[in-house]
């Protein structure tokens, strides 16, 4: 729960072996700032859907109708206000732009309003010096303090205090929540109270659940297995890199030191959390979960000031994903994404080149996407790039906006180019280092059909067929086309593999075929 602004504890950007405060925008309750501005009917429908959400919370909380119909227009003008001095999601993927190291007293100087000696004390931060993302959002918060009413504050402080425990309480309150969420999710049905229960012991009691799953879920065969492939992806990424003909040689070096550098964590950490403090009774949902949140919360503050533990993950070990983390340089694959569709403990290497192989391919890449390439081997925010090579990778990665802007997916919505640029340069460098990789193995080389199909085809059906075979309601689809720095799944195939000539060759692609992309517009990247 972070009302006003968003807060939270990790490396410096810019000395990435300590933990410093950030202090970023937030306090909205929709997604994003344009939610509340952009006239489209979808939009005004989820605004309206908002303010009828929050007079329903304050009402089940004890309000009168007429209280909470009062409060729920002070709430949207206080957010209103907020998003007006945000950052779009564009905006905020720059992470120069989104780097101010400011003191206490700098901080008071700039914004009067706000009392930040007295922020920082019922905090519990005792560091002088902070990492303030958008200071002008800060300068906006504090004239919404100098003008807004004590009361308005406090009603919108109530609700998201209600709202974010929600979910939790009686049954009136997770539908009213649910009937709102819907809209952005598409989601029809309730997920059964038993997913939601697990997802909040994940959310909150991670390494407790994590230790059982592992032990239950992940041989160590799986883990022999995936360090194999990881270093053979990293390998033939290597090669690739010396090979690259629009790079000079002393860039390539220092791409080669960040690529060698990358540290690379596999199913889950190698401390677990001591959670002994923390008190769970069958007395309270609502009290054991916000003890969770207060054991959370001083994990995190006794944080600052020290150096960074680059053992701690970021994802919890059931979680089916993956992560690359600048500031630490390492790739992070928890024990839930190495089973299938993505892993395959006894599959082939066509299956597994072209499922996690390609999502291995793709954490890596981040180091070197749009974001990533500004970070160095350490994880500093520090230029590592001649001028010439900085211009010609920018210029490639245009291409790769223009592509992507060009997928019409929902009515006239199309992909945001610039919102997914780097996941899209992580999907394409993840699908070529993939195919590269498999094509040292054996198996590649061999012309033995399974199912009809050759080994090449079978490592681009193994991501088109097995992991992204998603289907999306309109809704969902709407919510990330707006939000989510992701291509919506179809187009995580359509694109990387219309920049591919090895999945040209699979399938005999010709000009006149929809993935055909002419060698002007085709993108090789890494
Ligand atoms: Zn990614």
């Amino acid at each position: 729960l972070s009302p006003f602004f968003s807060f939270y504890v990790s490396g410096d950007d810019k000395n990435s072996t300590m933990n410093v405060a950030h202090f970023d925008q937030g306090g909205l309750g929709l997604p994003n700032r344009d939610y509340y501005f952009n006239k489209d009917s979808a939009t005004i429908k989820i605004r309206n859907a908002y303010q009828q959400y929050i007079t329903k919370i304050l009402e089940l909380a004890g309000s009168s109708t007429a209280d909470a119909r009062e409060a729920s227009i002070a709430v949207m003008n206080l957010e209103t206000a907020l998003a007006k001095v945000s950052k779009s999601p564009v905006q905020l993927r720059d992470p120069i732009a989104n780097y101010h190291k400011m003191t206490v007293r700098q901080l008071a100087k700039d914004n009067p309003a706000i009392s930040w000696q007295g922020l920082f004390k019922s905090m519990l931060i005792n560091e002088d010096t902070i990492l303030v993302g958008q200071p002008a959002f800060y300068k906006g918060l504090a004239s919404v303090f100098n003008s807004v009413p004590l009361n308005d504050l406090k009603d919108y402080v109530r609700f998201h205090f209600i709202s974010h425990f929600a979910p939790y309480l009686s049954n009136d309150f997770v539908q009213a929540r649910f009937d709102f969420a819907k809209l952005l999710t598409g989601q029809e049905e309730m997920e059964p109270r038993w997913k939601r229960m697990c997802r909040m012991v994940d959310d909150n009691l991670g390494d407790a659940l994590g230790q059982l799953y592992v032990q239950r879920f992940f041989p160590a065969e799986s883990k022999k297995r995936m360090i194999e492939l990881v270093n053979n992806l990293q390998q033939t990424f290597a090669e690739r890199i010396q090979q690259l003909d629009w790079m000079s040689d002393s860039t390539k070096v220092k791409a080669l030191a960040k690529l060698h550098a990358m540290v690379k964590k596999i199913g889950y950490p190698d401390h677990w959390k001591d959670y002994s403090s923390v008190n769970i009774s069958k007395d309270s949902l609502i009290a054991d979960l916000k003890n969770c949140g207060h054991y959370a919360y001083g994990y995190s503050i006794n944080k600052i000031g020290k150096p960074v533990d680059k053992s701690e993950w970021e994802m919890t070990p059931p979680t089916v994903d993956a992560y690359y983390d600048p500031t630490q340089n390492d790739i992070n694959f928890p024990a839930g994404i190495l089973q299938p569709p993505f892993f395959y403990a006894n599959g082939d290497d066509a299956l597994n080149y072209g499922a996690i192989g390609i999502v291995i391919g793709h954490e890596m890449t981040h180091g070197f996407d749009d974001e990533g390439r500004h970070y160095d081997a350490n994880g500093n925010l520090k230029d590592w790039w001649t001028p010439e090579d900085a211009k010609r990778f920018t210029e490639k990665a245009d291409l790769i906006v223009k592509q992507y802007d060009g997928y019409t997916v929902l009515d006239s919505l199309h992909i945001n180019g610039h919102l997914t640029e780097g996941e899209n340069i992580a999907d394409i460098g993840g699908a070529a280092i993939a195919y590269a990789a498999f094509q040292k193995t054996a198996e590649a080389h061999k012309d033995t059909l399974v199912d009809g199909f050759t080994p090449d085809q079978r490592f681009f059906l193994s991501l088109a067929a097995g992991v992204w075979r998603v289907k999306y309601r309109p809704a969902i689809l709407r919510t990330m086309l707006l939000n989510n720095p992701h291509s919506p799944a179809e187009y995580r195939t359509i694109g990387p593999f219309s920049d591919n000539l090895g999945f040209y060759k699979a399938f005999n692609v010709k000009p006149g075929d929809k993935m055909y992309r002419p060698d002007s517009i085709r993108v090789s990247l890494w």
